[in-house]
């Protein structure tokens, strides 16, 4: 079971160092993606990489589409893989599912949060913004689940 959860013993600034080589800069999109998949693998006790699938529903350019490599680097569903899907929406959001008990969960962020990655990236600079995300509990960055 230890090794499903292999991200979560980081430090912030291991993970932040990982993701940012991973994706290339850090922003909010990203980190909130990162969130998104850490908390669907965790509630579903999901496994990574193999026997899950990630449908991620997002705008079709950055930076809102930066939250598909967030989601990629926490599930290990990968666009290699076969098993994580993009489609393109106005809204953003991740469905996870497990393959072998089809046991599946939608993370929907919450629209005042991203409504306010904009100013924050323009307050400061993408990497201040993303901090700011991943100092965010779960409850503040993500609707209820049903
Ligand atoms: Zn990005």
């Amino acid at each position: 079971m230890a090794r499903h959860h292999h991200h979560h013993h980081l430090s912030h600034d291991e993970l932040v160092d990982r993701l940012r080589a991973f994706h290339g800069h850090l922003g909010p999109f990203a980190i909130l993606g990162y969130r998104a998949g850490r908390l669907a693998v965790r509630e579903l006790d999901a496994p990574t990489h193999f026997g899950v699938d990630a449908t991620v529903h997002c705008p079709p350019q950055p930076p809102p589409s930066c939250f598909a490599d967030g989601v990629q680097y926490s599930t290990g569903c990968t666009f290699g893989k076969r098993n994580i899907e993009v489609v393109p929406s106005d809204e953003v959001s991740l469905t996870l599912v497990v393959r072998d008990s089809g046991a599946a969960l939608t993370i929907v962020p919450r629209r005042e949060v991203i409504a306010c990655f904009g100013p924050w990236m323009e307050e400061a600079d993408d990497e201040t913004a993303a901090l700011r995300v991943l100092d965010m509990s779960d409850e503040e960055l993500f609707e209820e689940r049903a």
